[in-house]
């Protein structure tokens, strides 16, 4: 199979879609990006990594970090956390607060806001230090070195974050969250500002396709990284998990920084990246581009 070729062609067809939706606003550092940008890479489990367009810039992960944050407390921390947070889609926004005075403080999954910072919380007990462990891990898995956080964007979420804020209170008031608020809101606004590019985040989720093996020694077991990738396919795409499933068939986590990760396990992970959103959160582009990726390879975990 031709897959740089697949990747040319994906890039140079994928102009209309890239036009398609809006910069997300809501965060004012994120709306400074060049938005005609298109990035997408493929890291086989077999060592090869394949790359077309802005592949090499960085860009904001954002919600994709998630899915770092709960690897990491996941191996540190076995079933565990699964007493503070469930697994299921929510049906709601990623930042809403209803449903969280409805399930008595229990987030519906941890790739909603409330959920991941329930998983910062606790990776901060763990750790003591939950961003500087993420850091060194995804340089690590990377082998970049050079990965940080982009801190415009982390000053421009903490000073627009009040609803993050209301969210880690909340959770507070009903015993969810351990560590001083402002603590976790920090380490949260942090792993979200991280910048990557394409290629960094596709070599980083390695591990994913691999049966939890990162470059340097086993990251999850085996049992782990299935589950981790049923929560990826079932909760990783905001409200369009299931359209995701028909047209893309794959685990993913999106980011509003428009970036989204994608595992076929046993044989590669992908990332892409256009900065406009479709009215669903995950970026037009992105989604095209893997929806014609996936048609074009028969990548498909059904
Ligand atoms: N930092 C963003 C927020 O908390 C992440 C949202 C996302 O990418 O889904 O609002």
């Amino acid at each position: 199979m031709n897959i740089q070729g697949l990747l040319d062609d994906i890039v140079t067809e994928n102009n209309a879609a890239l036009q398609e939706g809006a910069v997300a606003d809501y965060i004012p550092g994120l709306e400074t990006v060049d938005a005609d940008q298109f990035g997408i890479a493929v890291a086989m489990n077999s060592g090869e990594t394949y790359r077309a367009g802005h592949s090499s810039t960085n860009f904001s992960i954002q919600s994709i970090s998630k899915v770092f944050t709960l690897a990491l407390a996941m191996a540190l921390d076995g079933d565990e956390l699964w007493t503070r947070v469930s697994r299921e889609p929510s049906g709601t926004p990623f930042n809403s607060l209803v449903q969280l005075e409805q399930e008595h403080g229990i987030p519906r999954n941890p790739f909603i806001n409330s959920g991941a910072l329930v998983v910062t919380d606790r990776l901060l007990t763990l750790t003591a230090d939950s961003q500087e462990c993420l850091q060194t891990f995804l340089r690590q898995q990377s082998s970049n070195p050079l990965i940080q956080v982009d801190e415009m964007i982390a000053a421009s979420e903490k000073a627009t974050g009040h609803r993050n804020a209301s969210l880690a209170y909340f959770l507070t008031s009903y015993n969810n969250m351990v560590n001083p608020v402002p603590r976790v809101l920090n380490a949260y606004f942090r792993q979200c500002a991280i910048a990557m590019s394409c290629e960094d985040l596709a070599t980083a989720g390695g591990f994913l396709s691999r049966g939890g093996r990162g470059v340097d020694g086993s990251v999850l077991t085996a049992d782990q990284v299935r589950r981790l990738n049923a929560v990826m396919l079932t909760c990783g795409t905001y409200d369009a998990a299931g359209d995701f499933a028909y047209r893309v068939g794959l685990p993913c986590k999106s980011g509003v920084g428009g970036g989204i990760l994608a595992v076929v396990p046993g044989i590669c992970t992908i990332a892409v990246w256009g900065p406009r959103l479709s009215k669903s959160g995950n970026s037009s582009a992105g989604v095209t581009a893997l929806a014609k990726l996936t048609a074009r390879t028969g990548w498909s975990i059904f």
